[in-house]
């Protein structure tokens, strides 16, 4: 058995389709998971289960052999071992960063409490900021105090739900490079659960794709970019075209070559958007009624521009 087992997990709120269904996942100590799904997929659900403060229908998680028990088992729900950095992260307002941090370790030995505050502080680079309230913070310096109040308890598993959702671009990046740090130094499980796939390649190298609550793949980042599952895992990753005459065989944008004389297939330009590192491009390709998604890197093309579209056929992808 590894580390962090989940056998089965199914749970059905009773609104149609469960929110977990028969999902199992092993991850080993140390490991960091990314979890991606959509909206809805169960994402949350999952989350609170494994920290024992939901009660599955069916199903058990494992956390080093011993069983986590919901709160229908127990009288206190959750644990120490395993700490959940929510989505809102319910910072105390009026408690400045420090005492945020020191929140959770009040029935610790003083010494511990003292030491832990001042590792998470340094840690995540806050001792500048520990007298500040968190309205007084950064998007990001908000969320590097909610992970220090859970990593203060010296976990086993700290899980986070689409912990970097609220924060733009650059901070997003330099929060996730700092985590990455941090976590493999502490040797801490991490589950993260996000929509993005991006911020889930960013974090993790293992990745795991949530649907309708089930796991539909899981591996490298990079091979399951390469080697979707089905079409919802493929389309999470890039925008897909469909190409004509073939059913169910597609191409990414991203894998599409442009060119103003030649190619396999022939369109025009009907939009063209300027995003940071490169233009999206909507293409009516002859004869077809859909639009296709291209970016042009160079930025030479305009509306209303013919335009020819190559790809490598080992580059389609078959569902
Ligand atoms: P995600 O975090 O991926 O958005 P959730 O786990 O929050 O997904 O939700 C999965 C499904 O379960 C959704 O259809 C949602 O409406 C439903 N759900 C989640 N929590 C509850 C709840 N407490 N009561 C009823 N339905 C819920
Ligand atoms: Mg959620």
């Amino acid at each position: 058995m590894s580390f962090l087992s989940i056998r089965g997990l199914t749970r059905d709120y009773g609104d149609g389709m469960p929110a977990l269904s028969e999902l199992s996942l092993e991850v080993p100590n140390g490991g960091l998971l990314s979890l991606i799904g959509e909206s809805g997929s169960g994402k949350t659900t999952l989350l609170r289960i494994i920290a024992g403060l939901e009660t599955q229908d069916q199903g058990e998680v494992f956390l080093n052999g011993e069983k986590i028990l919901n709160p229908s088992e127990k009288l206190v729900p959750g644990y120490e071992e395993i700490q959940l950095v929510e989505q809102q992260h319910n910072l105390y307002p009026h408690s400045t960063v420090e005492e945020n941090i020191t929140r959770p370790l009040l029935s610790y030995d003083a010494e511990f409490k003292r030491n832990q505050v001042e590792a998470m502080l340094d840690l995540l680079d806050l001792q500048k900021h520990r007298k500040k309230l968190p309205s007084q913070l950064s998007g990001g310096q908000q969320q590097k105090v909610a992970i220090g109040r859970a990593l203060g308890v010296a976990p086993q598993v700290l899980l986070m739900d689409e912990p970097f959702s609220s924060l733009d671009g650059i901070q997003k990046r330099g929060i996730i490079d700092e985590l990455r740090a941090i976590f493999e130094q502490l040797q801490v499980t991490v589950v993260m659960v996000t929509h993005d796939v991006d911020e889930a390649m960013m974090l993790t190298e293992q990745l795991g794709v949530l649907h309708h609550g089930k796991l539909v793949q899981k591996g490298l980042g990079r091979d399951i970019h390469q080697n979707p599952v089905n079409f919802y895992v493929a389309n999470l990753f890039s925008d897909l075209n469909p190409v004509p005459h073939l059913s169910n065989v597609y191409i990414r944008s991203s894998d599409l070559l442009l060119g103003r004389n030649q190619g396999k297939l022939k369109g025009e330009v009907v939009s063209s958007q300027y995003l940071s590192a490169y233009n999206h491009l909507q293409i009516r390709i002859d004869g077809s009624p859909i639009l296709w998604k291209a970016k042009d890197g160079e930025r030479k093309y305009q509306v209303g521009d013919q335009i020819f579209l190559t790809y490598k056929e080992e580059e389609l992808l078959k569902f």
